[in-house]
Parts: C-alpha cells; structure tokens; sequence
C-alpha cells in the first residue's frame, strides 16, 4: 500500500471519478482505492437489477423503484441521476458516515451527479477520466461484447456529451495507458490532501510532520 500519512491529517474529503462508459472507470477506481489505506469506495443505490458477479452491499445496493423514491422523497440522497432508464443515487448517511470517521471517499458516478455533489460540497475533487480518442473508445465498447450495437451508439453519443461537461470538472486524466492513469489519479488525491486548506494547523502544537 502506498502508504500516505498527509492523507490522514487533513479534513477527509470526497473524490469523484466520472467518464464515458467503456473508459475503464471501474478498474481505475479498484487500483486507486488499493493504492491508499485511507480511501473507500461509496455505495450507490440503485433501481437497475445486478448484473452476473455484482454482490449487493459491495457494488452497488440494488432496490425497487418505489423505494428509491421514498428515499428520493426524504431526502437520502446527496446526489441521484438517471442513467440509462435506471436511477442511481448516492446516500448522505454513507458518505457523511465514513468522512466523520476519518476517511475520504471515492465515488464512482455520472456527470450529472459530480456536477450535483460539486454544488453541494465544493470542497469535492471531481476527475473526469477520458479515452485517448472515441475511435478507441469504440472499440473498447465493441471489444466487452456486452451491449448491442443500438446500445453501443447510445453510448458513444452519451460520451460526447460527458466529454463536453469536462469544463466543470477540477481535473482531466487520459487513460491511454492503465499504470499511468492510475499513478496520475493517486498522484491528484496525495496533492489535493495536501492543500491548506483541508490540514488544520494549530498555533499551539508542535507538528512533527
Ligand atoms: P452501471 O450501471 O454501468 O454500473 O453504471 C452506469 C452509470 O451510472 C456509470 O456512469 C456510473 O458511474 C453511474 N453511477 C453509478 N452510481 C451512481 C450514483 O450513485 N449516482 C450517479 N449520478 N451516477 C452513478
């Protein structure tokens, strides 16, 4: 573990990683969230149904429509976007919670939602990450053989869009190359940790840092 010990002094904060569907997000995500020890992945809820493999409380707590939207109603979510025909929201309690408790929280989201959260919490990092070009992310999303071509051109035009609100974002990252992405992203994470304005120097101690 790449052991950052600034990241433990300063106010905890939340780190948004969005981009277009097929850029590698979620591997991204994965090797940054094992790069820290003092790092978590937030817990969306959300109204689509589990995919093959995805355990419910690690990817994703996947519930009905009408319970989303009394949550939606009382006010649980920090941010919520819909997605595709499916609601995805991202829970105060669960962010707020592990914040009080010290540790800064990735969330995985839609553009929609970084903007949302941003708003709501200015001190939150948002890092759009993008494919080295949209031919490549093409092939990525023709390579998973996942979707249909209908829901393949669905989402390269969606892509577009999210690239053109990369403007709101704090940061912009190319993920050519998996290492290297990865090593830009933790190295964004240890700088913004670093910003005076989260590290709350007291007159009165005499900091060893
Ligand atoms: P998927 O269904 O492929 O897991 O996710 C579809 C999209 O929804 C991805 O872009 C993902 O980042 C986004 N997403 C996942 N959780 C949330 C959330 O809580 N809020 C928002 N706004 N988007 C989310």
């Amino acid at each position: 573990l790449w052991r950052c010990d600034i990241i433990r002094s300063g106010k905890p904060f939340v780190i948004v990683v969005s981009g277009p569907s097929g850029v590698g997000k979620s591997t991204l995500a994965g090797r940054v969230l094992a790069s820290f020890d003092n790092l978590e992945k937030s817990v969306s809820f959300t109204t689509r149904s589990p995919r093959s493999g995805e355990v419910e409380g690690e990817n994703y707590f996947f519930i009905k429509r009408e319970d989303f939207k009394k949550r939606m109603e009382k006010g649980e979510f920090i941010e919520y976007a819909e997605v595709y025909g499916n609601l995805y929201g991202t829970s105060i309690n669960y962010v707020e919670k592990r914040l009080s408790e010290g540790r800064n929280v990735v969330l995985e989201i839609d553009v929609q939602g970084g903007l949302t959260l941003k708003e709501k919490r200015p001190d939150a990092v948002l890092i759009m990450v993008l494919p080295p070009s949209l031919e490549q992310l093409e092939n990525r999303l023709r390579g998973r053989k996942t979707d249909d071509e209908g829901t393949i051109v669905k989402r390269l035009d969606n892509a577009k869009r999210e690239i053109e609100c990369s403007d709101s974002y704090d940061y912009i990252v190319v993920n050519g190359e998996i290492d290297r992405c990865v090593e830009d992203i933790c190295t964004i994470i240890k700088s913004e940790a670093m910003r005076r304005e989260r590290i709350n120097l007291r007159k009165d101690v005499d900091y060893k840092w």
